[in-house]
């Protein structure tokens, strides 16, 4: 074997699971493969999920003035050609810089990218095919199975069909449209839906469940509803699933209601399966669940002790951040590197729809459940100067915390920079901090962040008064 195709841990697939996961390894001075099968290093992530819908999102806002419009009394007329062309130049500028980014960092911690197909095969062999057939097989002590997840194919929906889109496939708009319907309030429905009502386009967003994003407060997600409603955007949850079909005049979406939408276009954002066909997972012992996602212990391990897997693949959150933690206490496990034992338990989650929305820890609903004596506190940016100042005064601040000691157990936050802003609030959740944090501490003025203080002294108010 020659030793070009040795190593210590070969990583299939450079998402960020793939990547933090071999630069982890590589740190600590292991010879590390990465093998991808697209021509870029970065995954979903950089090429068609997280980063290029927001940067979709960020372009909208600009070039429609969405943020400040009102307050400036701006009336902005769109160019649909020049706004589609925008939309595709930036997006296309920002997924580049950010492969390479990518690339660089592979690059910096001398780890090799080989491009291709892996498959798995007996004796810790890696088997490798290239674009044009060309085959090498690598030899590791282990192996991290980062390859990711893809939209679920779902029963009855003609994905094949140009005018029906997927949560990859949205954002490379080809055409100007007028109508959208958005199948599925999660997280990337959401995101969507709020971007394409941005841009002026007439949306109806469908959810069978009763109300957007069950996973956040139900106040935020019903204020959430209330600011899309507010856009112009038209909701309809919980009434069953929706059904699609086309005919001669196009595109029909039946509501479970009976009533029939015909929109230009239909985005479906719900469900993913894992990416594990053509890996040989059955000859080499690996177990995978009913949605081909890969099943693994608390140390990443899969059925067969050599392979570990991590990201998308083992199922949710399916979430880049919490992908990229995996992958890095995975590559420790698989190597013996005392370094990262454990995925922080209470990761944050960060919505980016028009308005934002974030949280980390525990619900109002979440503490109830727990049988938690709990109290919240609200700071509003109405209320608040820098967000008057910016014309950002949807939102706010929450902090749900325990009653006898003020000890804090969950952030919320809806408006403008809610995805930043939730991090102060979890560098005090994770410190086992309470809510006197906020009060005694001096924030910048003006700021956004002060919110923080109002929301605590407003928790202070209540606890006296009840
Ligand atoms: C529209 C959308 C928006 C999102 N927004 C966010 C967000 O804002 N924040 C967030 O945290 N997460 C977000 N996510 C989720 C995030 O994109 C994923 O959680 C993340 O990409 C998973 O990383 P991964 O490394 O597990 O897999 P991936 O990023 O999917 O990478 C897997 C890689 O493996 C390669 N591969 C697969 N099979 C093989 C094989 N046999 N041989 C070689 N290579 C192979 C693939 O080509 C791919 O490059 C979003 C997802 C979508 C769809």
């Amino acid at each position: 074997m020659p030793a070009e195709d040795r190593f210590d841990m070969v990583v299939i697939g450079s998402g960020p699971a793939g990547e933090k996961a071999a630069a982890q390894a590589a740190y600590f001075g292991k010879r590390v493969a990465v093998v991808e099968r697209s021509p870029s290093p970065g995954g979903a992530a950089v090429s068609n999920a997280g980063i290029p819908t927001k940067t979709l999102r960020e372009t909208a806002l600009y070039i429609t003035g969405f943020r400040r419009r009102e307050v400036y009394g701006l009336r902005l007329t769109l160019d649909p050609e020049a706004t589609l062309a925008q939309l595709r130049t930036r997006t296309a500028q920002v997924i580049e810089t950010m492969t390479d980014a990518v690339r660089r960092n592979l690059e910096r911690h001398a780890i090799q990218f080989i491009r291709g197909d892996a498959r798995l095969g007996p004796d810790r062999a890696i088997h490798v095919t290239g674009d044009a057939g060309q085959k090498r097989v690598l030899h590791s002590d282990v192996v991290l199975i980062a390859t990711g997840s893809r939209p679920a194919q779902l029963p009855g929906v003609p994905l094949r069909d140009p005018d029906i889109d997927d949560s990859e496939s949205a954002f490379e708009i080809d055409r100007h449209f007028g109508s959208l319907v958005v199948v599925g309030g999660g997280a990337v429905g959401c995101e969507y839906a709020s971007i394409f009502t941005a841009l002026g386009v007439q949306v109806t967003l469908v959810d069978s469940g009763g109300r957007i994003l069950p996973f956040l407060d139900a106040e935020i997600s019903k204020l959430l509803a209330e600011a899309f409603s507010g856009m112009g955007m038209r909701l309809v949850l919980g009434g069953g699933r929706a059904a699609v079909a086309r005919d001669k005049g196009g595109l029909t979406v039946t509501l479970a209601s009976g009533e029939e939408i015909r929109p230009e276009k239909v985005l479906f954002a719900s469900g993913r399966a894992g990416n594990t066909e053509g890996l040989g997972l059955e000859e080499a012992g690996v177990q995978v669940d009913d949605r081909n996602r890969i099943v693994v212990d608390d140390r990443f391990q899969t059925t067969a002790k050599w392979i570990y897997a991590a990201g998308d693949v083992i199922g949710p959150p399916g979430l880049a951040s919490v992908s990229m933690e995996q992958g890095r206490v995975a590559a420790c496990y698989a190597l013996d590197i005392p370094f990262k034992e454990t995925v922080d338990p209470r990761p944050p989650f960060g919505v980016y729809s028009v308005p934002e929305a974030a949280m980390v820890g525990l619900t109002e609903e979440g503490a109830a459940a727990q049988r938690i004596d709990y109290e919240v506190g609200r700071g509003w940016f109405a209320n608040n100067s820098r967000a008057t100042i910016a014309g950002a005064t949807d939102g706010l601040v929450k902090l749900v915390f325990q009653r006898h000691d003020r000890k804090l157990l969950g952030i919320h936050v809806l408006g403008d920079f809610a995805a930043e802003l939730v991090h102060q609030g979890q560098a005090v959740l994770n410190y086992g901090g309470t809510i006197d944090y906020f009060i005694h501490s001096t924030f910048n003025v003006p700021t956004q962040s002060e919110a923080y203080k109002y929301a605590a002294y407003d928790g202070l108010q209540r606890l006296k008064a009840s």
